[in-house]
């Protein structure tokens, strides 16, 4: 074993030796070499979602937030209406992204540990000809709670109005086929299921929708019709792409595609939860969510009453094992939260399991 940490974290998170490998070489920006990747890059990313025929994929470089940012302010324009389903911190703080953009938005709110309904979100579009968008976190991980994608999009559809998805912590293991659920935008980054390095954010979007778009956001970084644009024009990035990123994010893509794709990624990140849960529940940990509601992606655990452990020493004792884990976001209760994305797999979960037991029972 390795003396680096497993990373038990939303992301960034423990990538493959391979992908870090793929970073050990200087790219020219507008050479051949490079235009080449980055067209590999945005033709393996619609793939992904089966989004070849109606979307175009755009990356953008920065975190997940650069991407949902410059999302909205495109494809939201000015005198459009976005109502946003609120289930935790991620669909909340897309509401703060509307506003600072001066974009007309709403919102619709349940308590973090209940999934969105797509029943009241009918209800509201009935009532609220004035919308146009609708945004929904396809697993909030705030908490891990899967929010009912199919159902929601086709609300949406059936109302004439578009879907913004952010598909974060979901893209590359939860699937999403673009043929069969209408989205009008995917958003998604490097560093989570499809465990590349941290670095891009991209976004699927419906060609017609885009083309639409020109001229709507008020920032020239955020812009993805311009993005768009440019790689169209020359296949080149518009301001300095980070290289480095992108190949690793292409190697991780091949080694998804060679894995099995997204099933097959499910089927692992299944198996590390199901490792993780069946281990700490006979440790006395109780799950947040309901398990109907649990997505296999990251799971928040209540501290056990009687063990009166706060979060601080137990991550201290936990790293000095070599394990990263992640701190609650619930607004009420001591929590904390576990991964169960990035390349690591059940014996990682075994081991982390017996480092938990000792941390409880000190020998
Ligand atoms: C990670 C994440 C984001 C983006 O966060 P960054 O820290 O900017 O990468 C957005 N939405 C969800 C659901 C996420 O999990």
């Amino acid at each position: 074993m390795s003396d680096e940490p497993i990373l038990l974290t939303p992301g960034p998170l423990t990538t493959h030796p391979d992908t870090r490998r793929a970073m050990l070489r200087d790219w020219g920006s507008r050479d051949p070499a490079f235009i080449a990747l980055t067209a590999e890059l945005r033709q393996r990313l619609l793939a992904v979602a089966n989004g070849a025929g109606r979307h175009v994929a755009v990356p953008l470089q920065g975190s997940g937030t650069f991407i949902v940012e410059a999302a909205i302010a495109t494809l939201v324009g000015p005198g459009q209406k976005l109502l946003v389903l609120v289930n935790g911190a991620y669909g909340e703080r897309m509401v703060g992204i509307a506003q600072r953009m001066g974009r007309e938005v709403v919102a619709l709110r349940w308590p973090e540990d209940r999934a969105v309904e797509p029943a009241r979100l009918a209800e509201a579009l009935r009532a609220d000809p004035a919308i146009t968008h609708v945004a929904l976190v396809h697993c909030e991980t705030t908490t891990g709670i899967l929010n009912p994608l199919a159902e929601i999009a086709a609300v949406v559809a059936a109302a004439g109005r578009h879907l913004l998805l952010d598909a974060m912590s979901s893209f590359g293991a939860l699937e999403i086929d673009l043929t069969a659920v209408p989205v009008a935008a995917v958003l998604a980054s490097s560093n989570k299921c499809l465990e590349g390095v941290p670095g891009i954010g991209f976004a699927l979007v419906a060609r017609e929708a885009l083309a639409a778009a020109a001229g709507n956001s008020p920032s020239t970084s955020l812009d993805l019709h311009a993005q768009w644009r440019g790689f169209e024009k020359d296949g080149q990035w518009r301001f300095t792409p980070p290289v480095q990123v992108v190949a690793a994010l292409v190697e991780a893509l091949r080694r998804l595609e060679a894995a099995g794709g997204p099933k097959a990624r499910r089927a692992r990140y299944q198996e590390n939860f199901d490792t993780l849960w069946a281990g700490m529940r006979r440790l006395g940990f109780e799950l947040y969510l309901d398990e109907a509601v649990q997505a296999p992606i990251i799971a928040t655990f209540r501290m056990p009453a009687h063990r009166k452990l706060a979060f601080r020493p137990f991550y201290e004792a936990l790293a000095a094992r070599g394990f990263l884990i992640y701190p609650g976001k619930l607004t009420q209760g001591e929590s904390f939260r576990i991964g169960c994305i990035g390349a690591i797999g059940r014996g990682d979960f075994e081991r982390l399991l017996v480092a938990v037991a000792e941390v409880l029972e000190p020998a």
